[in-house]
């Protein structure tokens, strides 16, 4: 057993949080003690995303800090896991400040590399050499995702549970296939045995993740499970209240499976994470994503008709390669028709690699990028705005998330209390006083004011 105290940072996504989590548990399961200080740490394990490159600068910047550290503390052990350490692997190693590069497929073994590393004080890379060739028959991994039970740092009552690895589309721009391998949809029996755990420690709201997760498809025996039949088993298991799943592909295959489990399963959220990316048919094509920006909204269209209500997010790259104006503002009218509570916009980044990094010169400058990324996020807001317009003076059900790291001003309400954060079931975010007590619990708000991104809201 170890006694050395651990500390996680984790840069990235859902995902990444998930990964970060489940070491966590492994972590402590091992002996380990987490901390929140890494100046306190013996170890500091560093969980890395590659999607632009901003992510890994960031990370870059952060090993610099770290190998300032060494200086005065030589045995502090760094490892980095995740996206960057399966890119890099022993390039990675040769940074001064770290000791380990773990990439994703090997996470299993990362307790033993850090405890190696603690007592030897020698240095370790395990990376599969061809990611796309990735056993998809991964028992170590599929044991150590099971290991994961809610953390303490996680919002309370809420746990992320992967239902599928990796991803096959290739999107020119993207490097996931490449650092997450081929995809493999989990079995679900494991799936339910976790999701049954996690509602025992007192989780209402699980969010299933995947990088297209509604391509979900696992096949036993006779029978071929979809997400649909996932969400209805999960919806079946009692103490889980609430069901999200992100996020999803725009494609016809299991679409309205899906679209009609949501509608009829009052636990699956009404809410929908779907990218689109573009709204240029030409760029998309370029993207190889495999829909026109057509398609695109008659699927908005279809899961409107099966859930009125449902509320829909989406992604977009601006300025990618050959991206002109023209074709920026096919994307602002898609954004237009499109009506999403929010979208999140990013400036493309050429990834290593990639189809568009190796074929597709860059052709559109930062200062564009910029302007267009503004733009695009100022249509948004107003859309935004008129949705959440809507909420004004009802009342609404919401799941406390716990105290407002940056509170808003609302001096109106209850003083006494803290500023609490709290999702409704289709993600909007509200903001009330109330009893820090209620972290974790579900709570009836009426909306007293609203703004693009946020509900005001008053405790009932
Ligand atoms: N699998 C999801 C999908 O297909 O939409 C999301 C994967 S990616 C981690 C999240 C978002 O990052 C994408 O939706 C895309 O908008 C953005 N992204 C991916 N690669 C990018 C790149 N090279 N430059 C800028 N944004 C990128
Ligand atoms: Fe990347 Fe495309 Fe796969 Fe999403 S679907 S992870 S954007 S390759």
């Amino acid at each position: 057993m170890n006694t050395a105290k651990a500390h996680i940072k984790n840069f990235g996504c859902q995902m990444n949080k998930l990964d970060a989590a489940l070491v966590a548990a492994a972590l402590k399961k091992a002996g380990f003690s987490l901390c929140d200080d890494d100046r306190a740490a013996d170890v500091v394990i560093i969980n890395t995303c590659s999607v632009r490159d901003h992510a890994e600068q960031k990370v870059l910047s952060h090993l610099g800090n770290l190998k300032h550290a060494k200086k005065s503390r030589p045995d502090l052990v760094v490892a980095v896991i995740g996206c960057m350490a399966q890119r890099l692997g022993s390039k990675l190693l040769e940074h001064q400040a770290v000791d380990i590069v773990c990439g994703p497929a090997q996470i299993p073994q990362i307790t033993q590399l850090i405890s190696a590393a603690l007592t030897d004080r020698k240095k370790f890379v395990a990376v599969t050499e061809d990611i796309r060739r990735a056993d998809p028959n991964n028992a170590a991994l599929e044991d150590f995702e099971s290991l994961y039970d809610s953390d303490d740092k996680q919002i309370p009552s809420q746990a992320f549970v992967r239902v599928m690895r990796g991803c096959d589309n290739f999107c020119t721009y993207c490097i996931v296939p490449y650092v997450r391998g081929p995809e493999v949809s989990r079995p679900p029996d494991a799936i339910i045995e976790q999701l049954k755990r996690l509602a025992g420690q007192g989780v209402k709201l699980v969010t299933l993740l995947g990088q297209t997760v509604n391509s979900y498809q696992y096949k036993a025996g006779e029978r071929t499970y979809c997400l649909a039949d996932i969400l209805e088993m999960a919806a079946g298991i009692p103490g889980i209240e609430w069901l999200r799943f992100i996020t999803n592909y725009p494609q016809q295959k299991h679409f309205d499976p899906i679209c009609r489990a949501m509608a009829a399963l009052p636990k699956v959220c009404n809410y929908l994470h779907i990218p689109a990316q573009s709204g240029s048919d030409r760029i998309l094509k370029a993207m190889n994503r495999r829909y026109t920006a057509a398609e695109y909204l008659a699927l908005l269209d279809a899961a409107r008709s099966i859930i009125p209500n449902i509320a829909i997010a989406g992604d977009f790259i601006v300025g990618f390669p050959g991206e002109t104006e023209d074709d920026f503002q096919q994307t602002v009218e898609l954004v237009r028709k499109a009506l999403y509570k929010n979208c999140f916009v990013f400036k493309y980044s050429p990834r290593p690699g990639t189809t568009a990094d190796k074929r597709l010169p860059e052709s559109v400058s930062a200062e564009i990028k910029q302007k267009r990324n503004i733009e695009l996020l100022a249509v948004q807001e107003t859309i935004s705005a008129e949705l959440s317009a809507q909420f004004l003076n009802k009342q609404v059900t919401v799941l406390v998330e716990g105290p407002s790291k940056k509170p808003h001003l609302n001096k109106a309400e209850n003083q006494n209390h803290p500023q609490l954060v709290s999702r409704t079931a289709d993600d909007w975010i509200a903001v009330f006083n109330g009893p820090e007590s209620l972290a974790g619990k579900f709570a009836n708000v009426r909306i007293t004011k609203t703004s693009p991104l946020t509900l005001f809201a008053q405790l009932l």
